[in-house]
């Protein structure tokens, strides 16, 4: 490696922080630029749905290094700053009207939420998502005990808010257009659990209940249904879903497909353009997908800084190999998902009691995913079978008073 070696990560968030801390651990020393269009250091998303927005955490909570930190290790930091263009032929990105250089480029873009068009009145003010601290600032005020609060879509992202706002005293509730919650990310069991939990805390579900428009003049006032149901709403919430950002990569001519394309390697069409995170698809068990989460923005962007470095240095590069994993925070469960249930013919119960509870997905004898709700050591058993391709006899596993260690050591 050069001193004159020149890397530019564009996307100041959970991939983009990992990546510059990683390339200097890794001993590269030399010019190291992060770009954010963001104005803030880089922050972790999670917390927006729950504790940040539960009020239990504040921004030092959320930020995760502080300035003293990128100053030290000699990252330069252009933050509010969106990349406007890359040119991939001279090796230069523009931010707005500066142009940078690079020797190498990494795009850890990140997603946008999507939002409803403006002819089902999407863009009434009352009408939110939840990507970003702006938006968080944006729904702060309107989360007072008693409003209504309307929360359009049961993935994750959206039953959170519902929690945090049902936990903050509103009155809540959700529509979702699919027959159930979940419906694309977990088995009927998974969704029957939060269900209930929902239920119980007074939260009105609407399943199989498709929006046909939001209502109100200056300010949304609420939402008809397709069926002719009329909601009062004093905000709203969607949580309809993402599309990684992938504008940049394919007005340079980089090749799209479900995201920024990338190889095993994590490298893009342009053999010195890397991706990684929200942004990035790649090839998992024959599929091209992507990941939305924490864990594989980490992992994927340490594979992009270890691969950056071997370039550098004519070293052979490594592959990556996602561990899918994920989380959730709604009241007081805390659920934690391990593995891809894509393909899966069967779900074996754990039900040690009190709402502790896992489920195990099977696609035929093979254990390929788990959901396990405030039941941390079925998680880690879990996890570590599948990451390390093993499967789990399902009469232990649905035996509640068998240790799950014994499946440990077959
Ligand atoms: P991001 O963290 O989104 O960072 C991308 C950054 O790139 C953004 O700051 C964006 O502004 C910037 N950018 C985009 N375009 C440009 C440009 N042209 N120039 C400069 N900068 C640009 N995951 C979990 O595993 N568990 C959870 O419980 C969980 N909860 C979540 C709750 C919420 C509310 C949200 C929004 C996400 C949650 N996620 C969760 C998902 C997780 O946060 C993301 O998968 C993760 O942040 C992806 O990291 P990233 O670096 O790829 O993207």
């Amino acid at each position: 490696m050069r001193q004159t070696d020149k890397i530019v990560v564009v996307g100041a968030g959970q991939a983009g922080a990992t990546l510059v801390q990683r390339l200097r651990e890794l001993g590269f020393d030399g010019s190291l630029t992060l770009v954010g269009s963001e104005p803030h250091l880089p922050y972790q998303r999670p917390p927006l749905s729950k504790a940040y927005l539960l009020g239990d955490m504040d921004l030092d909570g959320l930020t995760l290094r502080p300035q003293a930190f990128y100053d030290d290790l000699k990252i330069e930091l252009k933050l509010g700053r969106p990349v406007t263009a890359i040119d991939k032929r001279e090796h230069k990105i523009s931010v707005g009207d500066e142009v940078l250089d690079y020797d190498h480029l990494a795009l850890v873009t990140g997603s946008d939420p999507i939002r409803l068009p403006e002819a089902l009145g999407g863009h009434l003010p009352g009408v939110h998502v939840v990507r970003g601290l702006a938006d968080i600032d944006a729904i702060e005020p309107e989360i007072v005990a008693g409003r209504k609060a309307l929360i359009v879509g049961g993935g994750y992202i959206g039953l959170e808010a519902a929690a945090v706002c049902a936990k903050r005293g509103l009155d809540v509730t959700l529509v979702e257009a699919a027959p159930r919650i979940l419906q694309r990310v977990a088995a009927k069991e998974t969704s029957n659990y939060f269900r209930a939990l929902h239920e119980s805390h007074g939260v009105k579900l609407l399943e199989g209940s498709k929006l046909s428009h939001f209502v109100g003049d200056d300010r949304v006032t609420g939402a008809l249904l397709d069926d002719g149901v009329m909601l009062e709403a004093d905000f709203v919430i969607c949580g309809i879903g993402i599309r990684p950002s992938v504008g940049l990569a394919e007005a340079a001519g980089l090749v799209i497909e479900n995201g920024i394309s990338t190889n095993s390697f994590a490298q893009t069409s342009e053999p010195n353009i890397w991706a990684a995170g929200d942004c990035a698809s790649f090839l998992f068990n024959g599929n091209r997908i992507r990941l939305e989460s924490v864990g594989n923005a980490i992992d994927q962007s340490k594979i992009v800084a270890e691969n950056i470095v071997a370039s550098l240095k004519g070293e052979a590069l490594k592959p990556y190999m996602a561990k899918p994993w994920f989380w959730s925070d709604q009241y007081d469960v805390k659920l934690q998902i391990a593995g891809l249930h894509t393909g899966y013919n069967r779900i074996v119960t754990r039900d040690s009691g009190a709402g502790v509870m896992s489920f195990w997905y099977y696609r035929n004898d093979e254990l390929v995913a788990l959901d396990a709700m405030n039941d941390p050591r079925a998680y880690m058993v879990g996890k570590r079978l599948i990451e390390a391709g093993k499967t789990a006899d399902p009469a232990i596993v649905a035996d509640a008073d068998t240790d799950l260690k014994v499946l440990m050591k077959r």
